[in-house]
């Protein structure tokens, strides 16, 4: 088997340890890697660096094309840019793609949800672009571009196919804000009209949209959103099948990609060791058939199914009492 090179950004709070416990999982089953491991976050000021994301760690991902990132912690008001948005912007990660399913053994108050959340990564109210207007106004702009519109709406509809989906839906406030809304609600309409017909598409008013997602979830297949929307309806979604620890999430790009879970650095939790790893080894998953490795995936699906089922290996968060090394061994002695 050829030996992989992939980027480690253990990240910070619980990142070292929910990495170290996916890392373990990965290579137990087979995966024959060289961890490229560099610092990005806290962790890469305190190790001396100059910028959250360090250009050491950028230029690592952009030669080894693949990266697995645990949470970093993002200052908030002041300070420097986030690390992710650094990432999605200067690797063009445009497409952030997040599968929301309903797991064996994890009890929850629906059933048969099984939905993907695609996310614009780029632009919308991510765009950094603030100004005090006069003192005590500030504005922070909106941005939508046609480029980016088109190239999110056609990654949603060849991903539905590729993976047998049925149907699109987009979340949107086009009623009100009419321009760059309007633009992202066009041209999904338009990748639909023009290369797509086969795949059904509606689109819903977000307000209204997120009362449907908390009355009939299974009802959603693909969820197409322009970057905030696609923030908040992430972890809304997550909270439908058992929490952020059971998430997994990839940025991808057309020449790199970035794996990591939805959640952030649970500072509230970091270094006691009680950590869902599962949502890291998860998207690691993601990663394998990425880098098609199917089989290894297949192999460590089976395995957290497998102690999901059982229910006596969970993490503190989906009702156990085990913490993250524990839930990464039990997952580690379940592959076959
Ligand atoms: P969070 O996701 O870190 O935590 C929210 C809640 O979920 C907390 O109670 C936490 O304990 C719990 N939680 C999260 N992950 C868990 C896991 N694996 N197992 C068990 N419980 C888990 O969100 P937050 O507190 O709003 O953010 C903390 C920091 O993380 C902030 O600096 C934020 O900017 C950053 N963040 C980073 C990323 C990322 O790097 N991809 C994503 C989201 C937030």
């Amino acid at each position: 088997m050829a030996k992989h090179s992939i980027v480690l950004i253990p990240g910070d709070g619980i990142g070292p340890e929910v990495t170290r416990a996916a890392r373990r999982v990965l290579e137990a089953a087979g995966l024959s890697v060289e961890w490229v491991e560099l610092p990005a976050g806290a962790t890469a000021i305190e190790q001396g660096f100059d910028n959250v994301l360090p250009e050491r760690t950028l230029a690592a991902i952009r030669a080894h094309k693949v990266a697995l990132k645990g949470p970093v912690t993002t200052p908030i008001g002041k300070g420097f840019t986030s690390v992710n948005v650094q990432l999605r912007k200067k690797l063009n990660l445009y497409a952030a793609v997040r599968p929301v399913r309903n797991l064996p053994g994890v009890k929850t108050r629906f059933d048969g949800i099984d939905m993907v959340i695609v996310r614009e990564n780029t632009e919308g109210l991510y765009s950094g672009i603030e100004n005090e207007v006069v003192p005590g106004v500030v504005t922070s702009l909106k941005v939508a571009s046609e480029v980016a519109c088109t190239r999110i709406a056609r990654y949603a509809f060849r991903y539905a196919t590729k993976r047998g989906r049925k149907k699109i839906t987009v979340f949107h406030k086009a009623n009100i804000m009419k321009m760059s809304d309007g633009l992202f609600l066009n041209s999904a309409r338009r990748i639909h009209e023009d290369e797509y017909p086969n795949i059904e598409y509606e689109e819903t008013i977000i307000d209204a949209g997120c009362m449907k997602l908390v009355q009939k979830p299974e009802n959603i297949d693909v969820l197409l959103m322009e970057n905030l929307y696609g923030d908040v309806v992430s972890d809304l979604a997550a909270g439908l099948v058992g929490g952020l620890g059971v998430v997994p999430g990839s940025n991808i790009g057309d020449d790199a990609a970035v794996f990591e879970a939805v959640h952030g650095s649970a500072p509230d939790i970091a270094g006691k060791g009680v950590a869902n790893p599962l949502a890291l080894i998860m998207s690691g998953v993601m990663m394998l058939n990425h880098i098609h490795e199917e089989e290894i995936a297949k192999r460590i699906r089976t395995a957290y199914d497998r102690v999901l089922t059982e229910g006596k290996t969970l993490t503190r968060d989906l009702g156990g009492t085990v913490g993250t090394d524990a839930f990464a061994d039990a997952v580690i002695a379940a592959l076959t």
